[in-house]
């Protein structure tokens, strides 16, 4: 579960403090998925930053599963982030000298809790549709499998939030349906909660929440007339 109580983020620059996010608040439960829009330069990868333990908030507060990881120390808030959060880029990431399952294993060659991650990784890879690709290679795999692999890395450790930031930016029309059937699957089941960021109206109409980042806050679209999307 995520909840964002009145968050404000501004940068600081040579100039001054420069405001992004104003009074952003959002509750999402266990199994919640939302789409953020909003136009270039609104704020939309800074909100992500913030929630995912990797910016933090000018004021405000950010609770994943009843953490603020903004409260931890530097080693513990990087040790739940990387349990807690996954993270899918516009660029996928990948290492290029791995295989698709070691690439979607990596997080948790540091990670130290053991556990059977084979079987996982294999499972995750059938489930984005990567059964027969497992041993390629980023260079063997199309854009959008290569996608896939990275959401099914940022799965491996089970995370209680899932962040995307538009994923499916650099695909085209096909890829990007295989990207957002992959992460549209991932919101059903029931114990991750995802947000992600895109420009696409036809990715974000397959999530539960819609919102837009519109003058620094974050404003619900639902109940807004379709000519928003
Ligand atoms: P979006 O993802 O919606 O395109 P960003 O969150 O990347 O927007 O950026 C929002 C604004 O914050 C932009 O005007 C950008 O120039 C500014 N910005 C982003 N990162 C920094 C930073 N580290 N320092 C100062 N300004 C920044
Ligand atoms: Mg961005």
């Amino acid at each position: 579960m995520l909840v964002v109580t009145d968050l404000h983020k501004s940068y600081a620059t040579p100039r001054g403090p420069l405001p992004i996010l104003d009074r952003v608040s959002l509750t999402l439960n266990q199994g919640e998925a939302a789409a953020i829009m909003g136009p270039s330069g609104s704020g939309k990868s800074t909100l992500l930053y913030v929630l995912g333990a990797l910016e933090p908030p000018t004021s405000g507060s950010v609770s994943i599963d009843g953490t603020d990881p903004y409260a931890l120390g530097e080693r513990d808030q990087a040790a739940f982030r990387g349990a807690r959060i996954g993270f899918v880029f516009q660029d996928h990431l990948l290492l290029p000298q791995l295989s698709a399952i070691d690439n979607v294993l990596a997080p948790t060659v540091v990670a130290r809790d053991g556990g059977p991650f084979s079987d996982r990784a294999r499972l995750l890879l059938t489930r984005v549709g990567l059964g027969d690709r497992m041993d390629h290679r980023p260079a063997e795999l199309s854009g959008g499998e290569r996608q896939r692999v990275a959401v099914a890395r940022a799965l491996i450790r089970q995370p209680a939030l899932v962040l995307c930031d538009e994923p499916t930016g650099n695909l085209d029309r096909t890829a990007a349906e295989g990207v957002a059937d992959v992460l549209a699957d991932l919101a059903t089941d029931g114990r991750t909660t995802v947000v992600v960021v895109t420009h696409s109206p036809s990715l974000a109409a397959r999530f539960g929440r819609r919102y837009e980042v519109v003058d620094r806050t974050l404003i619900d679209l639902a109940g807004a007339p379709p000519d928003r999307m």
